[in-house]
């Protein structure tokens, strides 16, 4: 005779998908120690570095217009490895001639921190008062 609690013992699946993990860095933002680090003014995720900076058009910064009147002051960088990119590129009101533009978003807090340039070069164009 079988034992009852063998009988009625049901091997339920557990849900893998009940709880999902939260991400190890939910709390503790991408940082390193390097003072050469450019951070987003919101959660201080690493960016880019100063290193990376580059001149485009005979200029490191820049200022624009864009066709809502705001004015942005934007910094140039050979690579921003803290972004996302986000939506397809445009041509459209570009403000470097023959470039297309993506937006950049901050990979963790997804702030707005600028646009990807695609042309005879790919570069990035941060804006200021968005990164320190
Ligand atoms: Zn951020």
């Amino acid at each position: 005779m079988v034992p009852e609690e063998r009988i009625c013992r049901v091997h339920l699946p557990r849900s893998r998908h009940r709880r999902p993990p939260a991400p190890k860095d939910d709390d503790t933002p991408v940082t390193d120690g390097n003072k050469n680090s450019l951070r987003c003014t919101l959660c201080h995720t690493v960016i880019t570095k100063q290193e990376l900076a580059l001149s485009v058009q005979g200029s490191h910064e820049h200022a624009f217009f864009n066709p809502a009147g705001i004015a942005f002051e934007i910094r140039c960088f050979r690579a921003a490895p803290g972004t996302v990119l986000q939506g397809g590129t445009s041509d459209v009101f570009s403000w470097f001639s023959g470039y297309h533009w993506q937006v950049a978003l901050c990979a963790h807090c997804r702030t707005h921190l600028g646009w990807r340039f695609t042309g005879d070069t790919v570069f990035f164009g941060l804006i200021a008062a968005r990164i320190r």
